[in-house]
């Protein structure tokens, strides 16, 4: 039986959510390995402020600010209006409750992310994006996942804690954010404390992003499409993807800065701004290069990424039906260079 917030926060002091949570079949053991530390928000030369929030009540108050985007919904530039809390799905295909697809170290993050020993990456079902081309169809077009509490999701963040990976990775959470805060807020009051990532497709409103200030440490946009009429063929028609993701990636900015500030080589706060290279330059490379030099600045962490695999309906769409070539990745590394990037990374 799911716990709510105020049952899980008792088991939490009391010590007795772990078997609860593990019963679940998520967690195998949630507080292993000592009690969690509830000391400050001062963590290995990082300030954690999602704690400061919580504990200012401000955090709950963002949470609040959420839920009220949610239904009608108008958590993305989808804008829906669907009544999610009544079953109603919008274009993400996402109603009232929500799924994990899987939770477990990534190591498919930049180096100062994965670190030694990963990422605690939290792949969420479902997605506002679709594109076309989706390299993980089966949990973003097709949603497949597990039925998942906010007790359960606290206790899979806990979990990925403490079994030492470098931070707790939400992928593909812009659809969820209001599950994902309440979640949050409960992880907290179970000791969470390392450093949490916010892995998007950029298809974020403003408004949600203001709300996750000095929530999220980490920011990984992907800025995947600059033209308008390619957006509204790849991505479901989102003719105004380029404009959202360009407010909501400034935005994070403002909030971390650009780069990845690390200790002992892992980062703890900070932004890297990805881009997946695409056949015949679709994904517009030189213009995001010269895009994030002039509105981010030349020191930004980029990741031009060059993995491009024709996946899920892209066969429809050529030339999205081949991988990219060498000399395609190779001229999307000097537009960057050209642009003044000097902190390339991958
Ligand atoms: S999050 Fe989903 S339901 Fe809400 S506006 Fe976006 S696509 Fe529509």
């Amino acid at each position: 039986m799911a716990l709510s917030r105020r049952e899980f926060i008792k088991k939490c002091v009391t010590g007795t959510a772990a078997a609860t949570l593990g019963g679940a079949g998520l967690v195998t053991n949630l507080f292993a390995g000592g009690a969690p530390d509830r000391g400050g928000v001062q963590i290995g030369g990082a300030t954690r402020r999602y704690i400061d929030l919580e504990r200012s009540g401000e955090l709950e108050r963002r949470e609040r600010a959420l839920w009220d985007l949610y239904n009608p919904c108008y958590l993305c530039p989808r804008l829906c209006g669907a009544k999610r809390s009544s079953g109603e799905v919008g274009a993400c295909s996402a109603a009232s409750s929500f799924r994990v697809a899987s939770a477990g170290p990534d190591f498919g993050n930049e180096a100062p992310i994965r670190g030694v020993r990963g990422s605690g990456g939290i792949f969420l079902s479902n997605c506002n994006l679709l594109c076309v081309f989706c390299q993980n169809w089966q949990i973003a077009h097709r949603g497949d996942g597990r039925q998942t509490s906010h007790a359960e999701l606290a206790g899979i963040m806990l979990d990925l804690q403490r079994r030492g990976l470098h931070n707790v990775s939400f992928i593909t959470p812009t659809h969820l954010v209001p599950h994902l805060v309440s979640a949050l807020r409960i992880a907290i009051a179970g000791g969470l404390n390392v450093p949490l990532c916010y892995n998007t497709g950029s298809y974020d409103s403003l408004e949600v992003m203001r709300l996750l200030d000095g929530v999220v440490d980490i920011y990984q946009p992907d800025f995947k499409f600059q033209d308008s009429a390619v957006a509204t063929r790849f991505l479901n028609g989102a003719p105004d993807y380029a404009l959202h993701a360009a407010a909501a990636i400034k935005e994070m900015h403002r909030q971390v800065g650009g780069m990845l500030r690390t200790t002992g080589g892992i980062a703890y706060r900070g932004m890297v701004v990805r881009h997946l290279v695409m056949p015949e330059n679709l994904g517009g490379t030189d213009v995001f290069a010269r895009w994030v030099a002039s509105e981010l600045g030349t020191d930004t962490h980029v990741n031009i990424m060059g993995q491009y695999r024709p996946m899920f309906r892209a066969h429809e769409y050529p030339p999205l039906d081949r991988r990219i070539t060498s000399a395609e990745f190779n001229q999307a590394i000097r537009w960057a260079q050209e642009a003044g990037l000097v902190n390339l990374i991958n």
